[in-house]
């Protein structure tokens, strides 16, 4: 009989599989060719997976994995070789937490917006962490507590801490209990000095692993899952900057901007896309104030500011 086991890391060829009901983890491969569940990705199995699996006869670690339960959810990345075909980073995640600072290094708004709308479109939960509290001066946190207020008021959890005096550590810690994140940010932002705040001797690697068959070729970026406590799991994406967006066309980015999805069937035309048309009720809102400049200013970036409109 086979086995349920949760997946924890990936090389593309082996995963590591936490066996459910004792936590032993085995080395395994897949049993022959796999399907990607009509997901348009190179990789049919990621981190956070549930499997089936069977222990392999030979007194060694291994095992082979014979099925994949279905996902809660799932992460994409978008497909760097214009193949069409994304990178599947993570399955089954409670939520996606952003670390951003607004200095050094500055996270740009547009980059957390992408973050927000790709995180919307897997229809997971997103939070906000602006770290680097310390380095924050007056003016900056003026600039920074709108932020915040924006941000909460379209629904993502907001967490403000810093490394250095320990600062919001707790309510960070709090927040990821019992749950699996998906963590993101630029490097430099400080999300390994803030894991290992919390979980001393975790250290979150920031090279890349390279795949098996395209040794030497390309590289590719595998998620590692890592168990903060009981029940509480943190999956690591070391360098993965861009989720999904690549195959968005605008009508879809617009339902992933929380504050738009109420407006879009009030335009004039309804294959408005926001940018220039007139009775645009979207437009109409940003002229308000209701719909914050700088998410229209997002918007307006992801769907090509007009230039290439599909
Ligand atoms: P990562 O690339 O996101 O994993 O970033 P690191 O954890 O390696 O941190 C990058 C740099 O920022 C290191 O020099 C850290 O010591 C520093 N750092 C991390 N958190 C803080 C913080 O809250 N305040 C300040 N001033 N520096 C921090
Ligand atoms: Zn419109």
């Amino acid at each position: 009989m086979s086995r349920k086991g949760l997946v924890t890391r990936s090389t593309g060829s082996w995963y590591d599989v936490r066996d459910a009901d004792n936590g032993h983890i085995w080395q395994c491969r897949l049993k022959g060719k796999f399907k990607t569940m009509g997901l348009k990705v190179t990789n049919p199995i990621a981190v956070g997976d549930f499997v089936g699996y069977e222990i392999e006869d030979s007194g060694e670690n291994f095992g082979i994995i014979d099925t994949i339960f279905p996902r809660n959810n799932y992460v994409i990345r978008s497909s760097v070789h214009k193949t069409g075909h994304g990178h599947l980073i993570a399955a089954n995640v409670d939520q996606a937490i952003l670390i951003a600072t607004l200095v050094f290094p500055r996270t740009s708004l547009g980059f957390i917006d992408r973050f927000l709308v790709a995180i919307e479109s897997f229809r997971i939960p997103g939070v906000l962490v602006f770290n680097k509290q310390d380095l924050i001066h007056e003016e900056m946190k003026a600039f920074q507590d709108e932020l915040i207020g924006l941000y909460e008021s379209l629904g993502y959890t907001c967490l403000t801490t810093t490394a250095v005096t320990g600062a919001g550590l707790q309510e960070f810690h709090d927040l990821m209990k019992g749950k699996t994140s998906l963590l993101s940010g630029h490097s430099g932002v400080g999300k390994s000095t803030l894991v290992n705040a919390i979980a001393p001797g975790l250290e979150l690697k920031t090279q890349e692993v390279s795949t098996f068959a395209n040794k030497g070729v390309h590289t590719t970026t595998f998620a590692e899952m890592f168990e903060l406590g009981e029940g509480t799991f943190i999956i690591d994406s070391p360098g993965i900057k861009e989720l999904g967006l690549a195959d968005m066309k605008p009508d879809e980015i617009s339902h992933y901007f929380p504050e738009m999805r109420a407006l879009l069937n009030q335009c004039r035309f309804n294959n408005c896309q926001h940018i220039n048309e007139p009775g645009c009720s979207v437009k109409e809102a940003v002229a308000e104030g209701a719909i914050a400049f700088s998410r229209y200013e997002s918007y307006l970036s992801m769907v090509g500011g007009g230039d290439n409109r599909k």
